[in-house]
């Protein structure tokens, strides 16, 4: 079997737990199959490296992941450090230093889970979004104190960065991916009425890319309106494409959507493949129950699964999701989604059930 060596981040708060969690089922997954073997390095980055070093990681840190087949990360923040400097330190210095441009976030209702949208278990949802991960409003770029002339009169710019090529890239991506599903249909967001320079831009390059995949349904919306069709109008999406802030707004919405953020997966993605990925749950550190064992794992098993399918191993992929369907189906749920279940107890449920 192929062996892949793994960069594993943990991070802060519920980060460890759930990385623990997803490395215990890949590897249980590995012993199962014999299909694929796993080498795993830790990096102890994050806001206690950050108190004890005053960086958040090495300063040589994503060199050193350059060599790795993927990274599996946690979750970075802790209510002591500012969050703009556990986030740009740790983690969009890893997506941003690797150009890991691409971030995926699937939405789906899994078994035996009733959400917000969801009193039953028959009613179904199947979304992709796809977050441009590189530039936009996350940039970067801005400044402060700019023409203070004393306490209460400080100006701040937060400006956001479009390209033409990392537009054209995004959506194409956006497009390729609609081709795979079972229904192909590509749903971009912007705010172009009110932003009239980047958002249009976007706009224009998404009408283009569109024209060359006839195969593919597409259409288009404002993200304030997208917010309400995310909950009136769930069955007409399928994969939505949008800006960096967008999609990370609407991509929590979804995962709320399906039952609780603890269930959401992604997948930051170098489609070209010249460095390595990486795939995290779309949560945060959660300190507010961080040390007590009941954070769902789900959305770090689910970021497993889709580094398998990144590795080459969509069988296997398939499996692990098999296995937590069949858990969260037979109603083993953690605390989150309104069971009693421990992140112990739903690691070993689906371990159970591969
Ligand atoms: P959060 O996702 O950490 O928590 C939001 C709420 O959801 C909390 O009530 C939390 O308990 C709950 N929750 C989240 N994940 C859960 C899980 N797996 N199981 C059960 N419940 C879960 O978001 P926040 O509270 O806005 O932010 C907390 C910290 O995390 C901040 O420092 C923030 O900057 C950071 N953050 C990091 C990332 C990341 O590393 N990718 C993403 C978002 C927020
Ligand atoms: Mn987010």
């Amino acid at each position: 079997p192929r062996t892949f060596r793994i960069a594993a981040v943990p991070g802060d708060g519920i980060g460890p737990e759930v990385v623990a969690a997803g490395r215990r089922v890949l590897d249980a997954l590995a012993a199962e199959t014999g299909a694929f073997a796993l080498e795993w390095t830790e990096f102890p980055w994050g806001c206690d490296h950050y108190a004890r070093t005053g960086r958040m990681m090495d300063a040589d840190g994503v060199r050193a992941l350059r060599g790795f087949d993927a990274v599996y990360f946690g979750a970075v923040g802790r209510p002591d450090v500012p969050d703009h400097i556990s986030l740009w330190g740790l983690r969009l210095a890893i997506c941003q230093g690797l150009d890991q441009w691409a971030n995926i976030r699937p939405v789906r209702f899994p078994p035996g889970v009733t959400g917000p949208l969801r009193r039953d278990d028959t009613a179904e949802l199947d979304w992709v979004v796809v977050r441009e991960n590189s530039e936009g409003e996350y940039a970067g770029l801005g400044g402060r104190n700019l023409a203070a002339r004393g306490p209460g009169s400080e100006v701040a710019v937060q400006t956001s960065l479009f390209t033409e090529a990392g537009c054209e890239r995004i959506i194409r991506f956006a497009f390729e991916l609609a081709r795979t599903r079972s229904r192909p249909k590509v749903t971009c967001v912007t705010k172009s009425n009110a932003q009239q320079y980047g958002m249009v831009l976007w706009d224009e390059v998404f009408a283009r890319v569109a024209a060359q995949y006839p195969d593919v349904e597409s259409d288009s919306g404002l993200v304030d309106a997208m917010a309400a069709r995310f909950v009136l109008n769930p069955e007409e999406l399928s994969v939505v494409v949008a800006s960096n802030l967008h999609a990370d707004i609407l991509s929590d919405l979804g995962s709320a959507l399906t039952g609780s953020l603890g269930l959401a997966a992604s997948a930051n993605l170098d489609p070209e493949r010249r460095a390595p990925s990486m795939f995290e749950p779309v949560h945060g550190s959660a300190p507010d129950i961080a040390g007590r064992g009941t954070a769902n794992p789900l959305g770090a098993i689910g970021s497993a699964a889709l580094m398998l399918d990144h590795l080459g191993l969509a069988k296997e992929a398939a499996r692990l999701d098999g296995a937590v369907a069949a858990a969260t189906g037979a109603g083993v749920l953690p605390a989150d989604l309104g069971g009693t279940a421990t992140t112990e107890e739903v690691t070993a449920a689906v371990i159970d059930r591969l």
